[in-house]
């Protein structure tokens, strides 16, 4: 009997194991094949063996005479029996299943005639066929009524360019551009503002398309048309409503004054420079109390079409239990921007004036001179900053000399007010001329090494009634006074800045709320139809 006809690795049918299991045990009931030796079972010792093996009893009872002959040989039985079962178990791998050869050749092309191929492959489906009788040539390809493009005005574009760039002809674009610019200032419109043109059909192939409608917002409160109508290009202005409300943040500092003016809303940019004007008036770390108010005012635009324009920080206010600590306004005078107390008086910072970035290399007193070798007097400061390098007035005043001035080189003296005198030795250039006011901050020339020098340096020198004094002693303090009718617009605007409720700016524009509902589609069903 082939057991093992199925092969090995599948499964086997339980009636399959069931007929296995009842062949082996009644093997012994079966005729053995008569082509056994005669040797081994002559016919009279065949019929014994055959009588005796039927007599057998080969299920026993296990149950009872434990230990017999018969006992141990129904055992043996039972565990042939049980040791066959288990090698009958199936194992627990997959199960092998039929696989279709890959498609090829013909094959391959007939089934792909009938898929559709991703676009990066190509879209390559079907069998190429020949053009038929059925297909005729086009004598020329129709052309689009009109195009609709997107132009945009890069940094340092002009205007007439992007035109001329999105296929309007070069005299149009010249018409249209002339259009705009009675219209609004062709430096205000800002760089990567985005202009909706509309080509419409040219006459013959060899024009360029006409210009039939072109729009854009020109400014934040401006937006632009120009339509084509019957006698030529026509400007339309488009007013957009703005308000200017000036966005004011309040809030307790609590534990950080920046993380709490963050969260509520303020720019991150914003709240350092409060913080850099509040530090002019008290020290950030030590004299602000986390149960303190911040008050941060900015200059804020936004149009009823959503866009909002975040400027600058213009009032920096602390209060403490209601009372002002600080409250400064950001106020231009006399040409200068600077930041005011509530009182009128101006932002004072007590530093040395630095006439130049580079460091110190000398400073002013006692020391060996290191051309002359003997010890000497160094009458100013010593600056290094590298050949070329800007030298600043210190402060306001006059210049007074400018030019070769014996051991200092190229030298410039100011004249400042109080009495001080500045000058600065060694430069490779004077950028001022003699007679001229100069600002603080401002460029008077620049580092070299002119004179008796060893290397390119500024030599900075500090005089009070005409005498070299120590620069580090003075420090200037800028303390400019509101006065007059100056201060009373100072005051009034600081007032009306006062009188801003926070988060007035954030309302809802008039004209944007009006129009803010859109119709629904199918609130038009009920009424009658165009005709
Ligand atoms: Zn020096």
């Amino acid at each position: 009997m082939n057991l093992h006809h199925q092969g090995v690795g599948l499964f086997k049918s339980i009636d399959d194991i069931d007929m296995q299991v009842q062949g082996s045990a009644t093997i012994a009931a079966k005729p053995l094949p008569s082509a056994l030796p005669e040797t081994i079972f002559s016919g009279k010792n065949f019929a014994e063996w055959r009588e005796y093996l039927s007599d057998l009893d080969w299920v026993p009872d296990l149950g009872v005479d434990i230990g017999s002959p018969t006992w141990f040989r129904g055992l043996v039985t039972l565990t042939a029996l049980c040791g066959f079962a288990i090698s009958c178990l199936p194992d627990f791998g997959p199960i092998a299943g039929h696989r279709a050869d890959p498609l090829s050749g013909f094959r391959a092309d007939q089934a792909r005639s009938q898929m559709i191929a991703p676009l990066a492959y190509g879209s390559d489906t079907g069998i190429r066929m020949a053009a038929t009788d059925a297909v005729r040539p086009l004598a020329e390809s129709p052309e689009r009524p009109s195009i609709e493009l997107v132009a945009t005005l890069g940094r340092g574009d002009s205007l007439r360019r992007v035109l001329q760039r999105a296929g309007v002809a070069s005299d149009e674009a010249a018409q249209a551009n002339d259009l705009i610019s009675g219209a609004v200032s062709l430096g205000d419109i800002k760089p990567g503002t985005k202009i909706d043109v509309v080509l419409g059909r040219r006459p013959a192939k060899n024009q360029a398309r006409p210009l039939d409608q072109l729009a854009f917002r020109a400014r934040f409160d401006l937006n632009l048309e120009i339509l084509r109508e019957d006698s030529g290009l026509k400007l339309n202005r488009k007013p957009i409503l703005v308000d200017d409300t000036p966005l004011r943040i309040k809030g307790t500092v609590g534990s950080s004054l920046y993380r709490s003016a963050r969260a509520a809303g303020a720019p991150a940019d914003a709240v350092q420079k409060y913080l850099q004007v509040i530090g002019s008036k008290m020290s950030v770390s030590r004299d602000i109390r986390s149960t303190d108010e911040f008050d941060i005012i900015l200059s804020y635009r936004r149009a009823e079409t959503g866009e909002v324009e975040v400027g600058d920080l213009i009032y920096a206010g602390l209060e403490r239990d209601g009372k002002a600590q600080a409250q400064m306004l950001k106020w231009q005078s006399g040409g200068r921007t600077n930041w005011f107390e509530a009182s009128g008086v101006g932002q004072s910072n007590g530093e040395l004036a630095r006439p130049t970035n580079g460091r110190i290399t000398s400073n002013y007193g006692m020391r060996r001179h290191p051309i002359l070798r003997y010890k000497r007097m160094h009458s100013g400061m010593d600056f290094g900053g590298g050949y070329g390098a800007p030298i600043y007035a210190v402060t306001d005043g006059k210049v007074v000399h400018a030019g070769r001035k014996g051991g200092f080189g190229n030298y410039v003296r100011l004249q400042h007010s109080g009495g001080l005198a500045s000058g600065y030795g060694h430069m490779s250039r004077i950028a001022v001329s003699n007679g001229r006011r100069v600002r603080k901050g401002q460029i008077i020339g620049y580092i070299g090494s002119t004179g008796l020098s060893t290397g390119p340096h500024l030599h900075y020198e500090l005089y009070r009634g005409g005498r070299t004094i120590n620069p580090t002693s003075v420090k200037f303090v800028e303390r400019a006074q509101l006065g007059g009718r100056e201060l009373r617009n100072f005051k009034g605007e600081l007032q009306k800045l006062q009188r801003v409720e926070p988060g007035a700016a954030l309302t809802t524009l008039k004209n944007a709320s009006a129009q803010a509902e859109p119709e629904r589609e199918i609130n038009r069903l009920n009424k009658p139809l165009k005709s």
